[in-house]
């Protein structure tokens, strides 16, 4: 399973067009990748298909050429829609990007043969007519010649895609890349590098040879699903079976194996884009407290499928420097030895301070190999973590616990001002003091492994206790419906899209706490039981301060690069001056940049550490205020320009960009921005919490309902006038072009819509 070459040392670069090279066989399914990040994306990208080049018919390798390049001059990012399956074909594509300011990319759909061919031979109306029995015989063939893409011919990112998950997980990261974002550089996906041809597509092919003596009447592929590892198997039995084939095509409805897995336990360096709460550990005691390494790995494998037994949907990663490592080998030796699930612990080669921004792996949670004392410094980890995390870190490690006993761990929340929480996603560091058999450094105990194999299995125990706790205390309220309203759920560490009972077997789910697990467990679980097994402290003995529950409710959603544009604004205005429309000591004022209406500003509040509507409370009771008048001069001010329009002001429940933000919106909503269904829907359904409503809230009961239920952004569409259903976005946009009902009652009562000054607010129609 390890992965050929990420290239860590290159951090991304902003804002630059992205130029896509397509592989894959007829039938992997490229067009639709493109149409479908293209139908969601917020940046400008040109499909480019051979197929349908010439005047919507085949055209050539040139023209695709050509207007490649001429998109590309033009800043937009580009899909190369044609098979690109041997080196040669890609190199003149390749070429167009020439130059640091345009990145090259390789998806590769490199699907089951036996998929490819099924969807060849089954589809119709295919833009290269490359449909019915000939397509069987054509990807065939094509895929016997296959190259896999390689870094060095060029590229700067590949992204490997072996199953219907891959090619989700990376229509979901193209989808979601904005206008400034870049991707990491390196290899991404690949399972099996060495292998030309999947075992299973072999063998596949070697069977399609044969005639087909009855074709399936099964109407539904079952899509292979071995690439994902399962049990501790080199090889995962996957049974297929292919779909209704015409019967000129040469196929055969047979069982098949899948293909290798690769190895177990061993996941290096391989990008995780999935939403799985995920700890990242370093190896403890083994590098300045030298304990011997067998016996540390022992401890690693026992205690670790001890826990991730218990995990249904956690991840454990085991984490070191160098593929050289000592650690990692023998820990992934012995961890082919246990029957444990790869999908639940792996190793990977990185730094634990960027496993995000340079090696894609996301996690919620690191392990710090700390010192007693908590300190900055020393070498290692510590200092590399201390660093990484700034003096926030310092800060917020003194308040939850002041030193650290040998075989305990402690948890502490990240602030967000943090660049391990806002550039790497990681929202807690769970420090771990394990044996010291150096003599060295204080408290050696001169080779005494009785009491360090002891001591190492308390640290790992109370490490993932901590871990279990971070998760089980996750709000998951506001949760996963944000990712999903503009940038899907690749961008970041997803925190608490779940619940607690998603992440664990066996969990209770009625015991929700304040607390964080902020310190040793010796001194402070006095918990309760929950199912698992654990021990969790009881939130009533702890004390909860306004900045830990801030962190706690920013912790179920950590916010990507893209998702900070505007938290980066309101906190250093200066920088954007030409951008903005108002600076004030409490607010900016911006148009908003893919507005969703005629007029769309959004009032930013400057306030630290108030992401969204969930962190607000009584205390911000005056700068909701302010926002609100803020908001209303500058819909006067439009009104003053058009009298016709009306306007609304409100917060997304669960917002998709990071810093509290008021939505000014007319409610034309003319806009080429309003694209789908979550767009209108987080305008126009109990999802957006209108401001008069959010202030009575605030200073009566000192927080606001959110309604951040998944449901209410993929309700039907109804026109916010009449209330009538349409089937699609450009039906329901030509219906409220025209609609002149009155507004809902509700609507009209108690300010909600702002009308032309002067206008009665019931007469608004
Ligand atoms: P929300 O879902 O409430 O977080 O809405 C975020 C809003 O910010 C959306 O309407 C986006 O169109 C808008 N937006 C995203 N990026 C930027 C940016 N860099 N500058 C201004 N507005 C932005």
């Amino acid at each position: 399973m390890d992965i050929m070459d990420v290239d860590e040392t290159s951090a991304p670069r902003e804002g630059k067009p992205v130029l896509v090279i397509l592989v894959g066989a007829p039938g992997s399914g490229k067009s639709t990748f493109g149409e479908e990040v293209m139908r969601s994306s917020t940046r400008p990208w040109v499909r480019v298909c051979q197929d349908t080049i010439g005047n919507g018919k085949a055209g050539t390798k040139a023209q695709c050429l050509s207007s490649a390049t001429s998109a590309l001059k033009d800043g937009k990012s580009v899909f190369i829609d044609r098979c690109n399956l041997d080196r040669e074909q890609r190199s003149e594509f390749i070429k167009l990007g020439g130059g640091p300011q345009i990145d090259v990319h390789a998806v590769v759909l490199d699907l089951p043969a036996k998929l490819c061919i099924s969807r060849s031979v089954k589809r119709t109306g295919h833009e290269g007519n490359l449909q019915g029995g000939k397509a069987a015989a054509v990807v065939n063939r094509m895929l016997q010649h296959k190259e896999l893409p390689k870094l060095s011919e060029g590229f700067n990112r590949i992204t490997f895609c072996q199953n219907v998950d891959d090619v989700k997980n990376a229509i979901s990261t193209y989808s979601t890349l904005g206008p400034l974002d870049s991707l990491p550089h390196g290899c991404f996906g690949q399972k099996n590098p060495d292998s030309k041809i999947q075992v299973g597509i072999m063998k596949f092919l070697k069977k399609a040879e044969v005639p087909l003596a009855a074709a399936s009447t099964k109407s539904d592929i079952e899509e292979p699903t071995s690439q994902t590892p399962g049990k501790n198997n080199s090889y995962c039995k996957e049974k297929e079976t292919l779909a209704s084939i015409p019967e000129n095509a040469n196929l055969e409805t047979k069982e098949v194996e899948g293909q290798a897995v690769g190895s177990a336990g061993s996941h290096d360096n391989q990008v995780c884009l999935n939403d799985i709460p995920t700890l990242a550990f370093p190896s403890i005691s083994t590098s300045d407290f030298q304990f011997n390494l067998e016996k540390a790995a022992d401890i690693i494998v026992a205690k670790v499928a001890e826990f991730s037994s218990k995990f249904s949907n956690a991840r454990l990663v085991l984490v070191d420097l160098s593929h050289k490592s000592k650690i990692l080998s023998l820990v992934k030796a012995k961890v082919a030895e246990k029957n444990i699930d790869t999908q639940k612990f792996f190793t990977h080669v990185g730094d634990i301070t960027h496993l995000y921004s340079r090696g894609g792996l996301r996690c919620n949670a690191i392990a710090n190999a700390a010192n007693w004392r908590l300190k900055p410094g020393g070498g290692g980890v510590n200092a590399a973590i201390f660093n990484a995390a700034g003096p926030e870190l310092e800060s917020a490690t003194k308040e939850k616990v002041k030193s650290l006993s040998p075989g305990n761990a402690a948890v502490v929340p990240i602030p967000s001002s943090s660049h391990l929480f806002t550039r790497e996603g990681v929202t807690h560091v769970i420090h771990v003091l394990g044996p010291n058999m150096n003599p060295q450094r204080p408290n050696c105990l001169n080779n005494d492994y009785n009491k360090g194999c002891k001591i190492l299995q308390d640290a790992y125990t109370s490490l993932f206790e901590g871990f279990a706790s971070i998760m089980k205390n996750q709000p998951g309220q506001q949760v996963g419906r944000s990712e999903k309203l503009e940038r899907k759920s690749l961008d970041v560490p997803v925190r608490s899209d779940y619940s607690s009972r998603k992440y664990f077997t066996n969990t209770d789910q009625k015991s929700k706490r304040d607390d964080d697990h902020g310190s040793e467990k010796s001194k402070k679980y006095k918990g309760t039981q929950d199912g698992l097994g654990l021990t969790f402290p009881d939130s009533k003995d702890e004390k909860v301060d306004s900045e830990h529950r801030r962190t706690e409710r920013s912790m179920s959603k950590a916010w990507g690069s893209w998702a900070q544009a505007l938290h980066q604004i309101a906190m250093h205005p200066e920088k954007h001056k030409g951008d903005l429309l108002e600076i004030s000591e409490d607010v900016v004022v911006l148009n908003d940049m893919y507005p969703k209406a005629r007029k769309h500003v959004l009032v930013l509040a400057r306030t630290g550490g108030l992401d969204c509507l969930a962190d607000v409370q009584k205390e911000h009771t005056q700068l909701l205020n302010k926002m609100h008048d803020v908001g209303l001069k500058w819909a006067d001010k439009f009104l003053n320009e058009n009298a016709s329009l009306v306007f609304r002001l409100g917060y997304h429940s669960a917002p998709s960009m990071r810093q509290l933000h008021l939505h000014v919106i007319s409610q034309d909503f003319e806009s080429t921005h309003l694209k789908n269904k979550k767009h209108w829907n987080s305008f126009n359904t109990a999802f957006f919490r209108d401001s008069v409503d959010v202030m009575d809230e605030i200073s009566s009961v000192g927080k606001a309902a959110l309604k951040d239920d998944d449901k209410l952004l993929s309700m039907e569409l109804r026109c916010h006038r009449c209330r009538s259903a349409h089937p699609n976005i450009p039906r329901l946009k030509s219906h409220i072009g025209s609609c002149q009902s009155p507004y809902p009652t509700h609507l009209l009562q108690n300010g909600r819509l702002v009308p032309a000054p002067g206008e009665p607010r019931n007469s608004v129609q």
